[in-house]
C-alpha cells in the first residue's frame, strides 16, 4: 500500500492505522528534531498531492475484517494539512467505519478558516507547540516566512473555539532547548490561552538526521509534568509498541514503517517475534534476511542501532 501503514501501537492512540497523505517531505516546518530530515523546501501551499479516491479506497481495503484498530490516524512524511481535501477524506472515512479518527498537524495552517473547517469531523486532532516564545518557536520549528508564533497560537486558539472534539497537544521536550523553568512557563502560559483537553508530552527517542537533539534528564520531565499539568492533563511521554502480527506481507509492512522513521532495532525484533510466537530463531532469520535486501541500513543514535531505509 501507498499510503496506509500499520497498525502501529502506541500508549497514546492504541492500534493505530496510519494514512500518509504526503509526498516526502512536505512540510511548513523545518524542526531541529525531524526525523525525516532537513525540509529542503518549505510549502504553504496546499494541495491535493494524490488522488483522494485512490487513499480512500487504499483505507477502505486495509480495514475490511480488522477488528484490531484503535484509531484512523492521519500522519505522515509532512505537514498533514498541506493535503487540500483532508476534510473531505475524514468525513468519508466516518461513514466507512465507526472507528475514530485522529489527525496529527504541526498545526501552523490553523490560522486558515478553510483548514480548520477541514477538521471539525475529526475525533481527536494533535497539533504541535513547542515554544511559548517567538524566539524559542523560530529555533525549533525555523518556520516558512509568514508563519509567526503569534500567528500559530491564534490559529490553535481559533480551533479550540470552533472545533467540539479532542484537542491534544503535542509538546516536544528537547534537552537543553525548551525544557528550561522559564521556557515551560511560557509554554504552560500559552497553553491557558489555548484551552486543550490535554497535553501529550514527547521526547527526541527517535535519531533526528539534520542535527543532534538531546533527550531532557528525568528531573527536566518530572518539572515538565508538574509546570503543565496545572493547565491540562499531561500524558506521561511513552514509546510505541510495535504491531506487524496480522500483517499480509512482513517486509512491506516493515518498509512502510521504516519508510516513515527511524525504528529501534530492538523494537523491530520485538515486533517481529511477536509475528512468530515461539520461534526467536525464524524471527532472527526473517531480520537478517531484511537487512540483506539492501532496503535497510542499521545507524546508530544515542547508542541504539536504528533501522532506516538506505538512500539509493
Ligand atoms: S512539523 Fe513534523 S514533519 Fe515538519 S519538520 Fe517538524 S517534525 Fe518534521
Amino acid at each position: 500500500m501507498k499510503h496506509v501503514f500499520g497498525p502501529v501501537s502506541s500508549k497514546r492512540l492504541g492500534q493505530s492505522l496510519g494514512v500518509d497523505l504526503l509526498p516526502p517531505k512536505s512540510c511548513t516546518w523545518n524542526c531541529v528534531y525531524c526525523q525525516l530530515g532537513k525540509t529542503r523546501k518549505l510549502i504553504t501551499e496546499r494541495q491535493e498531492f494524490f488522488p483522494r479516491e485512490a487513499i480512500l479506497e487504499e483505507i477502505r481495503t486495509a480495514i475490511d475484517g480488522k477488528e484490531n484498530i484503535d484509531w484512523i490516524t492521519f500522519v505522515g512524511s509532512g505537514e498533514t494539512m498541506l493535503y487540500k481535501g483532508i476534510g473531505w477524506l475524514v468525513s468519508e472515512v466516518k461513514k466507512l467505519t465507526s472507528i475514530p479518527v485522529a489527525v496529527i498537524t504541526n498545526g501552523s495552517l490553523l490560522y486558515i478558516p478553510e483548514v480548520r473547517e477541514e477538521l471539525l469531523e475529526a475525533d481527536a486532532v494533535l497539533p504541535s507547540l513547542n515554544a511559548g516564545s517567538e524566539v524559542l518557536h523560530d529555533r525549533i520549528g525555523r518556520p516558512a516566512p509568514g508563519l509567526t508564533f503569534r500567528r500559530h497560537i491564534e490559529g490553535l486558539a481559533a480551533f479550540r473555539r470552533e472545533y467540539k472534539g479532542r484537542l491534544w497537544i503535542e509538546v516536544m521536550l528537547l534537552g537543553g532547548i525548551n525544557d528550561s523553568d522559564e521556557a515551560l512557563q511560557d509554554i504552560a502560559e500559552v497553553l491557558r490561552e489555548i484551552n486543550p483537553d490535554m497535553v501529550h508530552l514527547v521526547l527526541p527517542t527517535r535519531p533526528a538526521p539534520e542535527q543532534v537533539v538531546h533527550l531532557p534528564s528525568e528531573e527536566r520531565i518530572e518539572r515538565a509534568i508538574s509546570i503543565l499539568s496545572q493547565v491540562a492533563a499531561v500524558v506521561h511521554p511513552a514509546k510505541g509498541v510495535m504491531d506487524l502480527t496480522g500483517s499480509p506481507d512482513l517486509v512491506q509492512a516493515v518498509t512502510a514503517i521504516v519508510s516513515r522513521h527511524p525504528v529501534q532495532q530492538r523494537e523491530l525484533l520485538k515486533a517481529v517475534e511477536n509475528c512468530f510466537p515461539g520461534e526467536k530463531e525464524k524471527a532472527a532469520g526473517m531480520m537478517k534476511t531484511m537487512l540483506e535486501s539492501g532496503r535497510f541500513t542499521v545507524i546508530n543514535h544515542n547508542g541504539e542501532p536504528y533501522w532506516v531505509i538506505s538512500e539509493h
